[in-house]
């Protein structure tokens, strides 16, 4: 490897002969002396050339650089750090790796605007400015606590298929794709597959990974490609067993976040970010009525919360709890799919739990029905052909257990985390309607 040291590790390698490398962030020209201030992953340095004392190569070699050229350097570490941007290195050598034409075609530090489609066009290059690698690292690190809660309380992870042969929830969203002559689907949510899991007896498992929704909808909350971390638990007494798995592994991934991305939430000033206490509270249908008429709404009976009665509930739990986050649970049944399990005394309701987090909607689960007659009867209902989904029920014949889960979804969790308001941007490579590149 070319590289010994990150910047981030200088400063425990004071008086030592380094190798560093990275892309060339500023270059200061002062009669006796040249500033090359060099950017790596873990944040900047500056490289000090001392036009008369540094050996003839490195004056020469270092007189034409430009902005994001890729270099190494190899020289001391000095003791005493003078530059206010990070630690001092003092070059013995200087490889020009990379060059860069200038100028790029978009100002990575932000301090002229640039459209964010303009910015997404350039991704790449957009990617260098450190609050962009900073998202990118939370996400990770948010993925990461996520896992690790999971896996240490005894869930498998599994990998469920992503081609479908029938859809989950309906037609319109869903990409269609060639499969050797017959149609197929792209999944949006492992859903179906995580129970037929269950079924075959893991019985906590989990799959991170993506989904696909072919909304053609141009919110700042929807991607066409997003990732969910999706649980599904057996033997559960009921779905509130859901929400208590839910918010202990959301807590410990932000613990997480909290604990080791110190530099990237300062970056992004949002230091003062805090593990949420938990339970997290919880509304029910239909008190969540008589919540919305005193704030002077009215919902439809039978639908979905919309986004302004999310805002509104998420105020008033903030007032009452103090809390950013609490579940939904007791749908209506009608607005739900056909495999949740409804209230065997109030089948108006449906045992469905939404996470809300700062007023929008992060997940969706609660306990599925896993009682075959019953399972049936909701799919005629719903008007939906049973044939279609008879590779799916046939299997809640032969014992299947309580269960149910949820799908966190992952980048629209990490925007509403860093008040970051286009889930573009917590997006690697964001898929959207009209973007498809890079
Ligand atoms: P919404 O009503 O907000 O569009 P949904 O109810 O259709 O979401 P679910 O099917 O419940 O979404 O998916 C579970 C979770 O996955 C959502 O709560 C959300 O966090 C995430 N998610 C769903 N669709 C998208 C999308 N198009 N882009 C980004 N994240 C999504
Ligand atoms: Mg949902």
């Amino acid at each position: 490897m070319i590289r010994t040291h990150y910047s981030g590790e200088l400063s425990s390698h004071k008086g030592e002969t380094v190798t560093i490398a990275g892309w060339v962030d500023n270059v200061k020209e002062l009669p006796n002396f040249r500033f090359i201030v060099i950017r790596d992953r873990s944040g900047l340095m500056q490289v000090t050339v001392d036009k008369k004392k540094s050996p003839q190569e490195i004056e020469q070699s270092t007189r034409d650089l430009k902005l994001h050229d890729v270099i190494a350097v190899t020289g001391t570490v000095l003791d005493k750090q003078i530059a206010k941007i990070g630690p001092e290195v003092y070059p013995i050598m200087v490889k020009v790796l990379s060059k860069s034409v200038s100028p790029l075609p978009i100002d990575v530090t932000w301090s002229v605007e640039t459209q964010l489609d303009t910015r997404l066009d350039w991704r790449v290059i957009d990617l260098r400015n450190p609050r962009n690698l900073a998202i990118i690292t939370i996400e990770a690190k948010f993925m990461e606590g996520l896992e690790e809660y999971l896996r240490t309380n005894g869930f498998v992870q599994v990998s469920t298929p992503a081609i479908l042969g029938g859809t989950s929830e309906g037609g319109s969203e869903v990409f269609k794709l060639d499969y050797f002559g017959k149609s197929a689907f792209l999944r949006q949510d492992p859903q179906l597959h995580r129970q037929l899991a269950i079924a075959g007896g893991i019985d906590k498992l989990y799959d991170l990974g993506p989904n696909w929704r072919a909304e053609a909808s141009h919110t700042p909350r929807h991607l066409c490609e997003h990732r969910a971390c999706a649980a599904e638990i057996g033997f559960i007494e009921d779905e509130t067993d859901t929400e208590r798995v839910e918010e202990a592994m959301v807590s410990h991934a932000i613990k997480k976040i909290q604990n080791d991305c110190k530099r990237e939430l300062e970056i992004l000033g949002k230091s003062d970010l805090h593990s949420p206490r938990i339970p997290f509270p919880e509304l029910r249908f239909p008190e969540i009525y008589d919540i919305l008429k005193e704030y002077g709404r009215d919902l439809p009976p039978d639908t979905d919360l919309n986004r302004e009665s999310e805002e509104i509930l998420a105020r008033h739990v903030k007032e009452k709890t103090g809390s950013e986050f609490f579940f939904v649970n007791r749908f209506p049944f009608a607005a739900k799919p056909f495999y949740v399990m409804r209230v065997d005394e109030d089948p108006r309701w449906a045992r469905s739990v939404d996470l809300i987090y700062k007023g929008l909607e992060v997940s969706s689960g609660g306990q599925r029905e896993n009682r075959y007659d019953k399972l049936i009867a909701q799919i005629k209902e719903k008007g939906i052909d049973e044939s279609g989904l008879e590779w799916f029920t046939k299997n809640f014949k032969y014992g299947v257990p309580p269960h149910g889960g949820f799908a966190l979804g992952i980048e629209r969790s990490v925007a509403q985390m860093l008040d970051i308001e286009n889930i573009r941007e917590v997006c690697l490579f964001p898929r959207t309607p009209e973007r498809l590149e890079p």
